[in-house]
């Protein structure tokens, strides 16, 4: 029996990644409890355990009707203040959801949050805000240096790891990533198949790390073209590896 992983789309563009076997049933970041609780209904699963990535509104707050419900573990983010969690955790620390045969290794990637978590098991990694298509988490709380290193954490994984963010936000990625470097054709073939999936409504998550690695400016700061591009917009010569990225992260959000 092989675990199965599904997303139930919650508000505007976020994902709750759902790990399913045997009828148990693992939610990550579940910022709405509605689907979760329709999804039980529906299927007659039963949730055995939560997972947090951060402390954000959209990811936590639906926490605590769940858990009224159905009172499961809540794995979370040690260093950040989330209601409701009953294991807290660090980078380096493991979960174990034995009900689903899992165990996760909790990677620490903070920069978008201060503390923000994620999950990874050989094949899949559960990112939260740190990654999206082509893209990565604003930094609320961490310094780009932190993301910097969450990224390069992230891009060490073996490169048909699944990222599964928590946000749609690929096709606007492609729009960013296609004008840092124009000239990357693998960004027009995964804009294409982006094109392709949003218009059967179907998710663009998740996606390879290869994936990124081959069309994400923020994975590439050290390609000839993404360096050329971030001298042009910081009108000079960039002093490192981190200093393309910040440039990079700063732009994506006037973008
Ligand atoms: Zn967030």
């Amino acid at each position: 029996m092989d675990t199965e992983i599904f997303c139930l789309p919650a508000f505007e563009d976020n994902y709750i990644w759902c790990l399913r076997r045997g009828g148990a049933l693992a939610v990550v970041d579940p910022g709405d409890a509605a689907p979760v609780l329709r999804h039980l209904a529906a299927s007659g699963d039963r949730l055995c355990a939560i997972l947090i990535t951060h402390h954000h509104g959209d990811h936590t707050g639906g926490i605590a009707e769940l858990v009224r419900s159905h009172p499961v573990p809540v794995f979370a983010p040690a260093a950040e203040a989330i209601a409701g969690t009953t294991r807290p955790l660090a980078g380096g620390d493991s979960v174990e959801l034995p009900e689903l045969a899992i165990e996760f290794a909790v990677l620490d990637v903070a920069g978008h949050t201060r503390g923000h978590v994620a999950y990874y098991r050989r094949g899949s990694l559960f990112c939260g805000d740190t990654v999206f298509g082509c893209g990565c988490g604003k930094l609320f709380e961490g310094t780009a240096a932190q993301l910097h290193h969450a990224l390069n954490r992230i891009a060490a994984l073996p490169p048909d790891t699944l990222i599964h963010s928590a946000h749609e936000y690929t096709a606007s990625g492609i729009r960013f990533a296609r004008a840092i470097e124009p000239g990357n054709p693998a960004i027009e073939v995964r804009g294409q198949e982006v094109l392709r999936l949003r218009a059967l409504g179907q998710p663009t998550v998740p996606f390879t790390l290869a994936d990124e690695l081959a069309t994400s400016p923020f994975f590439r700061c050290r390609e000839p073209g993404v360096i050329a591009a971030a001298r042009q917009r910081l009108g000079r010569e960039p002093a490192s590896e981190l200093d393309v990225f910040t440039a990079l992260r700063e732009w994506r959000d006037r973008f």
